[in-house]
């Protein structure tokens, strides 16, 4: 039994569980975990419609057939439809005695509400709390296919040194990094900070025309997709030059809190625990107010997804689970720093998939 036809199984099973008749997935990481058919969201109506207690159909324009059938989902039914056909007909057809049916969170709302008209009788709700429970929790090959995104981006940050440089801007540092991503083995560049001097002190600071000066902090956060799907997300801060003294002191702060929340990852502790790890070491230096975000986020199909690693999040840790640990401070107009590693928790405590070393690295100016 391939995973898929397992995590069909496992769905259907939630859905029984929860007095679901169906799901209605459109394209995204929900399909793409439950089919391995990587769907582009086009104009033209594709949706798996999984009934809890029978078979599933993936539901294809028919020019995209072919694509469909290349893919792992070659497995399933498909039924297509034509240009002139309304397909959300087709859906009502395949679910028959359906009431309760639950949509993909990440469905456009044009194709909620046809759905709602083809079938006006049915109560909808979201299929992502339930997927959620599956995908949590990775298997071995999924932690696989993260170990090699994080190899992936490793090997971009060994390459730092090539690109940054001060007399660059952040943009063409940028575009150097992106065109790295791809060739250390991505097929797409998901995102690329480069936040040097103050605009270090904006975690969402992404590229911009400043030039990088002598002294300067960069925060660099890149990260990218794999064939398979899987996303790799990885920070470190730089010094191009020696930066300013009251910097180290905050970054020996910052790698001491980072460091602090990897080793307190084991099962049965709390996602809201691991914050705490690194959010004190940081409020006990005096730096707390500086450190404006969550400590992190799991990551799979999907660079942001549970656990969340957030004050509050009582959820249980438990192995097979992959997470960020990326606390950060914020100088507002001088500068930031933050570290990122994406992590496992694995039976007796945590994996590190990222290992580039975390120490400040000053390059030549
Ligand atoms: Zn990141
Ligand atoms: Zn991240």
């Amino acid at each position: 039994v391939s995973d898929y036809a397992k995590r069909i199984r496992s769905a259907q099973r939630m859905a029984s569980e929860n007095g679901i008749d169906a799901y209605v997935i459109t394209p995204g990481a929900n399909l793409e975990y439950l089919t391995g058919y990587h769907a582009l969201p086009l104009e033209r109506l594709t949706c798996l419609v999984l009934p809890a207690k029978s078979a599933p159909t993936l539901v294809v324009p028919r020019l995209e057939r072919p694509a469909a059938e290349a893919s792992p989902a070659h497995r399933l039914q498909i039924a297509d439809w034509t240009e002139t056909e309304n397909p959300f007909s087709l859906v009502r057809s395949l679910l028959p005695r359906a009431d309760v049916v639950a949509v993909d969170d990440h469905m456009w709302a044009s194709r909620v509400m046809a759905l709602q008209h083809a079938m006006p009788h049915i109560e909808q709700g979201l299929a992502g709390a339930l997927l959620t429970e599956l995908r949590i929790r990775k298997t071995d090959a999924e932690v696989h296919e993260l170990r090699q995104a994080a190899e992936a981006i490793d090997r971009v940050h060994a390459r730092m040194g090539e690109w940054l440089r001060a007399g660059r801007t952040e943009r063409e540092v940028g575009k150097d990094i992106a065109e790295a991503i791809l060739a250390e083995g991505h097929t797409s560049v998901d995102f690329v900070i480069v936040a040097s001097g103050p605009n270090g002190a904006s975690a969402h600071h992404e590229l911009s025309d400043r030039v990088i000066e002598v002294g300067d902090p960069v925060v660099v956060d890149i990260g990218g997709s794999t064939a398979t799907g899987y996303c790799s997300d990885e920070t470190r801060t730089y010094a191009v030059g020696e930066p300013a003294a009251e910097f180290r002191t905050a970054y020996d702060v910052l790698q001491r809190a980072q460091a602090a929340a990897t080793a307190a990852v084991r099962p049965g502790t709390t996602a809201a625990s691991i914050d705490a790890a690194a959010r004190e070491v940081i409020t006990e230096a005096g730096y707390g107010e500086l450190f404006v975000h969550r400590t992190g986020h799991g990551i799979g199909l999907e660079t942001h997804e549970e656990p969340y690693i957030v004050d509050g999040n009582d959820r249980l840790l438990e192995p097979g689970m992959a997470f960020s640990i990326e606390p950060g401070i914020y100088v507002e107009g001088r500068h930031g720093a933050r570290i990122e590693d994406i992590v496992v928790c694995t039976e007796h405590g945590v994996e590190s998939l990222n290992q580039r070393p975390r120490d400040l690295m000053v390059l030549p100016a």
